[in-house]
């Protein structure tokens, strides 16, 4: 693993990512922010349920899957109480979602069981959960409860190392070396910011390098065929 310009300044971290902000438009939103923004108050147990939900699924099917299930079970106990079979059919289309069904029952049995219906702040006791892997924590760390950290999904690994920000093989090496080179007031909005970049301009097949703002200054790192 390799991080790069780990001596980048403030103001030039501003200008890249305000060019990408640019590019995406105020009209994105992930679907997990989405619901995530659907309270007034940030709500943990929320963005667990919808980025749970989200692996694997469309946007679109992600939202319309968390809203159903969240307007049914708006909290750990109330969603412990409803049957497999009824979670599985209100999250449909979804990936995977007999396998979500059951791991989204288990956890909000276990949050009922030892914490009183709570989602932990904590990484170590998130992941410790049934299918929450690092990615889906540290988004509940970031959206839910305000704490820095950078959610690696596919867009948030790709695109740094096309950009030669970062030298990394795995999502982890990336959280890793992100969080080195990267401001942390940019820890929780990267992951918002490179899904839309990543769905609307630098795909993972074929980017639009004709349209990217950092199109004069990308290395183009692994990339083999563009637009
Ligand atoms: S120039 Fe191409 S590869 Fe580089 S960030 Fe832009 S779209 Fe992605």
């Amino acid at each position: 693993m390799r991080t790069t310009r780990s001596n980048t300044s403030p103001a030039e971290w501003e200008r890249r990512l305000g060019a990408i902000a640019e590019a995406v438009g105020t009209d994105f939103a992930a679907s997990v922010n989405r619901i995530a923004d659907a309270t007034a108050r940030p709500d943990p147990f929320r963005v667990l349920v919808s980025t749970l939900i989200s692996l694997r699924t469309r946007d679109e099917v992600t939202f319309a899957a968390s809203d159903r299930l969240l307007s049914r079970a708006p909290t750990a106990a109330d969603l412990a109480a409803l049957p497999e079979q009824t979670i599985a059919e209100l999250i449909y289309p979804a990936g995977f979602y007999r396998t979500k069904a059951g791991n989204l029952r288990r956890i909000a049995a276990t949050l009922v069981d030892n914490r009183g219906g709570a989602v932990p702040d904590m990484l170590e006791e998130l992941t410790a959960l049934p299918g929450v892997g690092r990615k889906t924590a540290n988004l509940v760390l970031g959206l839910g409860f305000g704490i820095p950290a950078i959610c690696v999904d596919v867009h948030v690994h790709r695109i740094p190392n096309r950009l030669g920000w970062i030298a990394t093989r795995t999502p982890e090496q990336s959280e890793s070396a992100l969080m080195e080179v990267l401001p942390r007031e940019y820890w929780i909005p990267i992951n918002q910011l490179l899904v839309g970049f990543g769905q609307a301009v630098c795909t993972p097949q074929s980017p639009w390098c004709s349209r990217c703002p950092l199109a004069g200054e990308c290395p183009r790192v692994g990339v083999t065929r563009s637009r």
